[in-house]
């Protein structure tokens, strides 16, 4: 008996060889028909991606998706919106929903979609993803951001499908083929997308033209630059897409967003409607900022959270050192300084623990200024730095804290650098400030410390 039943346990928990849930999205003037075919019954189906609009804090699905098919309702449930079948009744296995682009922001997630001038249109595909409930009043609890293990939650895949005329897929596109997309933007009806140097740059028609003009031939740049002195990046043709949203807003913004193969821009603002060499800088400073995870991301990842300094830490210096050689304007003191005050701030508590504590700024700061001492070790060569570092994780594609202090240590003429490191990594320091000086002096990095007490270059 007991065997049985734990062999019926395992049926009802083991679900992985039933089908994906399918959808296919097909654009319909300026909407778009979703049709779902879910592969089991189930009450409830929730949306994996269920955060809300920013602007009120509402469910934005709920606002801009309808329904077609009857037995089933679109509900906000707790934290969640759901399909949900109609007096307890499994959601009908089709679904077919009539969808208008919803553009505005959503909190923590990406944008659902974007305008990009004419008639082109983009969609994020990871905001179809749906899992399902065996019961629709589970949904009722599910916390924002729950563990799915935990909660026990149906959880089948959803392979999407656009479909539509001059279509490019963007960001995780090699996913998007197998049906396990990681997010990727389904882009209808694009305007020009120029290719060059290995990356496509998709510009919304309507941006101002100095921008675009900017984003067509420094986007080439900055991949030629990292190319020619990191070697091959680790990802296939990415994309830059840029959206305009608009000049009715006083001043100028830019807001940026990335997935794999994917940098994502949005300008807006009457001010960015003219040359602004401010605005230039930061969008170039992004790009190049993103671009440099090709390298420090895709060719090599960080082990596990705790190494995630070497990653964001190394992309701000790359960045550095890669805008201001294609740049003579470009203010190359500025980030580094900021990284040298707030890694001072924040290295009070081990920069290992970053991303559990929720203060990811620790892992940029102080992992610029620790890419700096190794930049210094290499001679004034970052580059190979990092490039050794692709070398020797290749076999894993991953490299932790120890392994970069090792190849710290493997450059560095001497091997006072790691120790003051390792420290700042795993225990932080009572005086940050004075530690980083002390670090920057073995380094032989030029600094003066300034009326704070913090150290600048
Ligand atoms: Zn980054």
């Amino acid at each position: 008996m007991r065997a049985f039943l734990a062999l019926l346990a395992l049926l009802i928990a083991a679900p992985a060889a039933a089908e994906p849930v399918r959808v296919t999205v097909t654009r319909e003037g300026d909407a778009f028909i979703a049709d779902y075919r879910l592969p089991i019954d189930a009450s409830g189906w929730g949306f994996w991606r269920s955060s809300p609009a920013a602007s009120d804090n509402q469910s934005w699905r709920l606002k801009s998706w309808k329904v077609l098919t009857p037995g089933v309702t679109l509900e906000r449930r707790g934290q969640q919106d759901a399909f949900v079948g109609i007096g307890g009744r499994p959601v009908p296995r089709r679904v077919r929903v009539r969808l208008t682009p919803y553009t505005g922001e959503v909190t923590s997630n990406y944008v659902p979609a974007l305008r990009l001038g004419g008639d082109s249109i983009a969609l994020f595909d990871g905001h179809f993803a749906l899992f399902a409930v065996g019961r629709a009043n589970q949904l009722d609890r599910l916390p924002a951001g729950f563990d799915p293990q935990a909660a026990k939650v149906g959880d089948y895949g959803t392979a999407i499908e656009f479909r539509g005329r001059n279509l490019r897929i963007a960001g995780d596109a090699d996913g998007y083929r197998k049906g396990e997309s990681a997010g990727a933007y389904g882009l209808f009806g694009v305007p020009r997308a120029s290719v060059a140097n290995g990356i496509a740059t998709v510009i919304d028609s309507e941006l101002p033209k100095w921008i675009a003009d900017d984003l067509t031939s420094f986007t080439p740049r900055v991949m030629g630059a990292m190319t020619a002195r990191l070697g091959p990046a680790g990802i296939g043709q990415p994309t830059v897409l840029a959206a305009w949203e608009g000049g009715d807003r006083q001043g100028a913004s830019m807001n940026g967003g990335t997935l794999k193969g994917l940098i994502l821009m949005r300008f807006e603002g009457q001010a960015a409607l003219h040359e602004l060499p401010a605005l230039r800088s930061m969008a170039r400073w992004f790009i190049a900022h993103e671009s440099s995870h090709f390298w420090l991301g895709q060719a090599v990842d960080y082990e596990s959270a705790r190494d995630s300094w070497i990653m964001e830490g190394g992309a701000d210096l790359l960045a550095v050192r890669t805008v201001a050689a294609l740049d003579p304007t470009f203010d190359r003191t500025k980030v580094l300084n900021e990284a040298l005050a707030d890694c001072s701030k924040l290295a009070v508590k081990p920069v290992g623990t970053a991303i559990e504590r929720g203060e990811p700024r620790a892992n940029y700061a102080c992992g610029a200024i620790f890419s700096l001492v190794a930049e210094k070790a290499s001679k004034g060569d970052f580059y190979g730095f990092v490039r050794n570092l692709i070398a020797a994780g290749r076999a894993t594609h991953t490299v932790n804290s120890d392994q970069w202090l090792t190849a710290l240590d493997a450059t560095a003429s001497n091997l006072s650098l790691s120790p003051p490191i390792r420290k700042l990594i795993e225990q932080g320091s009572a005086r940050p400030a004075d530690d980083i000086a002390a670090l920057l002096k073995s380094a032989g990095i030029l600094y003066k410390v300034d009326a704070k007490g913090l150290p600048q270059l």
